[in-house]
């Protein structure tokens, strides 16, 4: 039998582990073999050793294996998903399932809630009055066949191996680690049984990745993985320096997503979810215009059908905010910038978001972006409005806006929300973190 301290040496000094290594440290780490500890260390020595592509590949499957993996053979529809690594105002999922859906695939859409200053998606459709989140499989497959699409919790049985490595990756400081993070994702989205994927991975001041090369690194790494598994996979990079649409929080992301259904979304967020659109359906082999879909209200019946099927009233009045308050612009000009990370933070300490993952988030607390980077702005308008429950939070908020926003003489430069898109794997791919 291997010995655990023997491969953490191995790891941490260089050396490769062999597929029946690494299967062994995840199989005895999930079932209580191997101390927190010892995987504690492993996991530090991957953080700075990188794994090998043969590595990566083993320590994803082992992930996929400690769990049971979804059966959606037996849906007729082609289905297809997308992964966002998180944003600020990220509510494309919300758009995107139902979309794609009303254009012919079947969309299963497993996610999780948030953690830190960006949502999660259950959060935001949790403020909708019925609305369950928790299905059992048989459910799942109910809803794809009836509604075209799902939006749900991953249930337990889904890649439990990363549930409990990604937790202790939390609290030893390893997550911000390339192929931990692409193990992570692929193994619960390949569990999940879609034959394709597209993977929105953000670039900025409020994403995971800041810088466009790592971004672009951990793009490249979930592609190769996927295609690897026989998930036809691709991804864009796109921006987030500035929260994406004018809403950030539960219930007010859940208003801008119907209104954004129903042909009337605000540009940068209308164009991240079409072109996410485009990739899942060229992925699904279906040759559809979602554009057309969003204006002729067949997206917006996709949606309906999807949170009703789920126990939802999509006709129920959403939760208002009892307090709110006003961030203005200090001179007159161009908005150049309005820090993503900073309004995230500003969401979540309003009470949007937890800090564990037990807390419980507020259904209408959050901020709006009355003005835009690009927008002319004089001196006392209003460009963010803050919305909470408990007006002890404001103070923090507010704090977390102190620079975010910035005036300047000048227009910002027109910016492409999509920057980049990755459809294989270039030659040389390093997979250190
Ligand atoms: N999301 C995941 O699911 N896993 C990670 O490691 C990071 C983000």
């Amino acid at each position: 039998m291997p010995d655990a301290v023997e491969l953490i040496r191995a790891k941490r000094d260089g050396s490769r582990l062999t597929p029946t290594e690494i299967r062994w440290l995840i199989g005895s780490y999930t079932s209580g073999g191997i101390a927190d500890e010892q995987m504690s260390a492993l996991l530090m020595a991957i953080y700075f050793q990188g794994l090998d592509v043969e590595e990566l590949t083993a320590w994803t499957d082992a992930m996929i294996s400690s769990g049971e993996r979804l059966d959606l053979g037996g849906l007729t529809a082609p289905t297809t998903d997308k992964h966002s690594t998180g944003g600020v105002g990220d509510k494309v999922s919300l758009i995107l399932a139902p979309l794609v859906a009303s254009c012919g695939a079947a969309v299963p859409q497993l996610s999780g809630r948030g953690l830190g200053h960006t949502g999660g998606t259950l959060d935001k459709l949790e403020s909708i009055r019925g609305w369950r989140a928790t299905l059992s499989n048989a459910e799942i497959l109910t809803v794809l066949r009836n509604a075209g699409c799902v939006i749900c919790a991953a249930g337990d049985g889904l890649a439990p191996a990363d549930r409990k490595l990604y937790a202790l990756r939390d609290v030893t400081g390893t997550v911000e680690s390339i192929p931990l993070i692409a193990s992570s994702i692929m193994s619960k989205k390949i569990a999940e049984g879609t034959s394709s994927l597209v993977l929105d991975v953000k670039v900025g001041s409020g994403a995971f990745m800041r810088d466009i090369d790592s971004a672009r690194n951990l793009a490249q790494t979930m592609v190769w993985l996927g295609n690897a598994a026989g998930v036809r996979s691709s991804a864009l990079l796109t921006r987030m320096d500035q929260p994406l649409g004018r809403a950030v929080g539960n219930a007010v992301e859940v208003e801008e997503a119907v209104a954004t259904l129903g042909g009337k979304g605000p540009a940068d967020l209308v164009a991240v979810t079409l072109a996410l659109a485009a990739e899942m359906l060229r992925l699904a082999g279906i040759s559809a215009d979602p554009a057309a879909a969003l204006t002729d209200g067949r997206a917006l019946a996709s949606y309906r059908a999807m949170i009703a099927a789920q126990g939802g009233d999509p006709d129920a009045p959403l939760p208002v905010a009892k307090h709110t308050t006003v961030v203005a612009a200090a001179t007159t000009g161009w908005l150049r910038t309005l820090d993503a990370r900073a309004v995230g933070v500003a969401a979540w300490r309003l009470g949007a978001g937890r800090a564990r993952k037990e807390d419980p988030v507020s259904a209408s607390a959050g901020v709006i972006c009355l003005a835009k980077p690009g927008d002319m702005v004089e001196a006392g308008q209003p460009v963010l409005e803050l919305r909470g429950d408990d007006p002890g939070r404001f103070e923090r908020a507010l704090e977390a806006l102190a620079g975010a926003i910035e005036v300047g003489a000048q227009p910002p430069d027109p910016a492409d929300p999509v920057l980049e898109r990755i459809v294989g794997q270039p030659p040389g791919l390093e997979l250190v973190s």
